[in-house]
């Protein structure tokens, strides 16, 4: 079964919001896109045109269906925007108090039937939900960065997902183009589980001087088949991310081997968070 969602609001423009935004318009829903921040909105929809000039350049889709798409998006600075959308899909930073605010607030203005989704990395589907009044209705919506290249979505059900809520976000994932997999309410679910740790570990041998930050990657690029490099894929992921997940992993399944490490929390304070801020293990213009 493959269902398309045709009227989508996602909460966050920053790196994952504006992808999800382009994968729901590229697959034919009308999506609104909302941040508080306008500076944040205007860069999303700036990457969004950037992302289809590539593919029109690249010849991907054509010149028509890139304006086509973008005329699917409208943006707004107020959740108060969103109207009869049937799937919210949120993806603001990765704090627990901020989410909640906001799921409290979606589950007040949505309409009955809408699905409220979460973009979370790491954080309980369970406790997000449990701000609403409707958790049966709530799950996780877990893309991958870039959304648009990356095939897989984890759907992540919390205590109270019902069946039909996961049944219909199985079937949209792959109506958007998407691989699903579903995973039960765990720290880190299963990808950020197993990645988050190698990519902690890598800090720790730069941190140690086991080799230079181009050697680690190298030897997990081509040893390991790996087509980026952890420490590369911390930058594109956002410093500030992992150092989030780290510290989720660590408090909710409580062993030591999950604890960030003190260099990638000296960076994060530091403000090198990565690709977004210009510097992080690498340097970008
Ligand atoms: P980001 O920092 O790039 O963007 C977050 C955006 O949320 C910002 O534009 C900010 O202005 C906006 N925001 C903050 N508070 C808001 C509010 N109350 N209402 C509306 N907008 C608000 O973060 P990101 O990397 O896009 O991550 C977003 C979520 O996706 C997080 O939960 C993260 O864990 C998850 N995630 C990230 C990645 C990744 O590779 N970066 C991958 C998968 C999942």
């Amino acid at each position: 079964m493959s269902e398309l969602i045709q009227q989508v609001a996602v909460v966050g423009a920053g790196t994952m919001g504006n992808g999800i935004v382009q994968t729901f318009a590229a697959s034919g829903s009308s999506v609104l896109m909302i941040d508080t921040a306008p500076a944040a909105l205007k860069r999303g929809l700036a990457a969004i045109d950037k992302s289809l000039g590539r593919m029109v350049n690249k010849e991907r889709i054509s010149a028509d269906d890139a304006s086509a798409i973008r005329g699917r998006i409208q943006s707004a600075t107020d959740m108060s925007a969103i109207g009869s959308e049937e799937l919210v899909v949120e993806a603001v930073v990765e704090r627990s108090d901020v989410k909640a605010e906001i799921f409290a607030a979606l589950d007040e203005m949505c309409v009955p039937a809408a699905i409220l989704a979460t973009n979370t990395s790491s954080i309980s589907i369970t406790s997000i939900a449990s701000h609403t009044a409707r958790p049966e209705q709530v799950i996780g919506m877990h893309f991958m960065n870039p959304v648009p290249i990356m095939k897989l979505v984890e759907v992540i059900r919390g205590h109270q997902t019902s069946d039909q809520t996961t049944a219909r976000i199985m079937a949209c994932s792959e109506a958007i183009g998407k691989v699903p997999v579903e995973a039960n309410d765990y720290p880190g679910f299963v990808s950020n589980r197993v990645l988050m740790p190698m990519i902690n570990e890598a800090i720790f041998c730069l941190m140690e001087g086991v080799a230079t930050r181009e050697g680690i990657d190298t030897v997990m690029k081509l040893g390991m088949a790996h087509p980026m490099g952890p420490l590369a894929l911390a930058d594109l992921i956002g410093l500030d991310v992992c150092l989030d997940i780290c510290e989720v992993l660590h408090k909710g399944l409580g062993d030591s081997k999950y604890r960030p490490c003190p260099l990638l929390r000296r960076m994060v304070a530091a403000g090198q968070l990565g690709r977004k801020s210009g510097q992080g293990f690498y340097e970008y213009s």
